[in-house]
């Protein structure tokens, strides 16, 4: 079960409803019980309340976001609503115990600082790059992390909160999080990708999310868009993959292949510093023909990806979040991303799935991991609440 630890005294006292006011160091470890402490109406008297100084009776659920620079932390109502959020530097080479540690301190600096009140959070959820092994709450790689190698993260995470700890690869709990209050909270069904230093995703259908039987579900920067013989490796080693042809990192490295013979590119200017994605966009927007001729190569691929994933699945929608997304629908170029992929798509798909295809950009932002992270927590808390019910 990816549950985590859940001591059966501590789960029964949130689903009865009580709110922690009889809390009793016999129950727990000195350490521990000083850490509840800190969340317990002894310290932050009575219900959470929001900026309007209402009470906040929503079960809370916990969101953690680990990336290679930050940790996000994030505060989730019941409807998905951001209550309060806070961020670290992950430290990386200090390990990741520390991260937990430290997630644990700023999580009561929050709660203390916004006036929420910890008894009310059911559960918390986990969203980490790299592979992992769900089932088991172990983090196995990370790219960029190597002092984070194979770590048992889900554990440690409930041990120190206190809490069941739901885990998820970051691209998947942000696709969640789009799923549930993002741009595809209308529908019923979306692929996510998430185009950054490489190319990320997630796949949630019927509220489900597809995490694979080897936690690999959703990897659709993975996808193979070039068999031919010069195809461009992927940073996981195999040719003619996605994240080759439409990361934030492979368009740079094409404007590099390509400037020599654009001479009038205003991409020669952006050289003195380093170039990047969003100047390719900016450049774009003003007119720089090489700069929307790398643009449209990423959307060339792109649709490649999404017609394999689309013809599989069917999805009602295609999200596409991340550093890269050229200003979105503000801007013309961001316009023109989403219309070039649409027709690079209707060749491939069929004729009602192209037309009602929804093509959108992702509207959660940084958000969305920490968003979803929570939403897996909420969505397994339940599973656990109706499995609890049926038992009874
Ligand atoms: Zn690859």
């Amino acid at each position: 079960m990816a549950g985590g630890i859940i001591a059966s005294h501590r789960f029964r006292g949130r689903t009865d409803g009580t709110r922690g006011n009889g809390l009793n160091c016999a129950n727990f470890p000195p350490g521990l019980y000083c850490f509840l402490r800190l969340f317990s109406p002894l310290s932050s008297p009575g219900p959470s309340v929001n900026s309007t100084q209402e009470p906040i009776q929503s079960p809370l659920f916990v969101g953690v976001d680990v990336g290679g620079t930050n940790v996000k932390l994030g505060v989730v109502d019941d409807r998905g609503a951001l209550i309060a959020k806070s961020d670290f530097p992950t430290c990386e080479d200090l390990g990741p115990q520390y991260a937990v540690d430290e997630a644990r301190e700023r999580i009561a600096e929050l709660f203390a600082r916004k006036r929420l009140d910890y008894a009310q959070v059911v559960a918390v959820g986990l969203g980490t790059p790299g592979t992992m092994d769900i089932k088991q709450g172990m983090i196995l790689e990370p790219p960029n992390m190597p002092g984070w190698r194979h770590f048992p993260i889900r554990d440690r995470l409930s041990e120190a909160l206190d809490r069941p700890v739901t885990f998820a690869n970051d691209a998947n709990a942000a696709a969640f999080g789009e799923f549930w209050t993002g741009s595809a909270a209308q529908y019923d069904s979306l692929v996510f990708f998430t185009l950054g230093t490489g190319v990320g995703g997630g796949i949630v259908i019927h509220n489900l999310l597809v995490d694979g039987e080897h936690s690999l579900g959703g990897e659709v920067g993975h996808i193979r868009v070039d068999w031919g013989a010069d195809a461009r490796r992927c940073s996981c080693g195999r040719p003619g993959h996605l994240e080759a042809y439409s990361s934030a990192t492979a368009i740079v490295k094409r404007a590099h292949e390509w400037l020599p013979s654009h001479p009038q590119s205003v991409l020669h200017t952006c050289l003195e510093g380093e170039l990047t994605a969003k100047e390719i966009g900016d450049a774009a927007e003003r007119g720089d023909r090489l700069a929307q001729l790398l643009i449209n190569e990423v959307a060339d691929y792109l649709a490649r990806g999404i017609a394999i994933v689309a013809n599989t699945i069917d999805p009602r929608a295609i999200l596409f979040g991340g550093a890269m997304t050229f200003g979105k629908r503000e801007t013309r170029v961001g316009r023109g991303f989403l219309e070039r992929i649409r027709a690079g798509l209707q060749p491939e798909l069929f004729p009602q799935m192209h037309q009602q295809l929804v093509l959108e950009y992702a509207s959660l932002g940084s958000d969305a991991g920490c968003i979803g992270a929570a939403g897996l927590a909420r969505k397994e808390h339940q599973q656990r609440i109706a499995s609890q019910t049926k038992a009874d």
